[in-house]
């Protein structure tokens, strides 16, 4: 479980954990949609294994995200005094949008471990 998640962030190909899922140095510091290999270069293990197969990972997306709006209210309360203070929703907005790039490859990532041990 735990080498699952440092393959998932190292962009690792989840059959042979060789090749990389996206063709990126690496799935941080980047901004743009993401470029995605189609076959993995090392064992040419399909990625998006039907049409469509990655709306899923929207799915995974909404959670990352939900998770880290709540988990920046959660920590910027701190620096408030009132307990629904309006000026956190700035805040959790800025944390989203910079958060966006990396939790499309994140959640793709995620989307293609949670399957991999369907093959078709
Ligand atoms: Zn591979």
């Amino acid at each position: 479980m735990s080498n699952s998640i440092v393959h998932i962030l190292n962009n690792d190909c989840p059959h042979c954990l060789k090749g990389k899922v996206f063709n990126e140095k690496s799935i941080f510091f980047n901004f743009g949609f993401p470029k995605m290999n189609q076959y993995c270069s090392h064992c040419n293990y399909k990625f998006e294994k039907e049409p469509g197969y990655f709306f899923g990972a929207m799915y995974v997306n909404y959670g990352l995200t939900v998770a880290q709006g709540i988990a920046t209210y959660v920590i910027a309360q701190f620096f408030f005094t009132e307990t629904f203070d309006l000026r956190i929703i700035p805040i959790i907005a800025v944390v989203i949008i910079a958060m966006a790039s990396i939790n499309i490859r994140l959640s793709r990532l995620l989307w293609i471990y949670m399957f991999k041990n369907y093959s078709m």
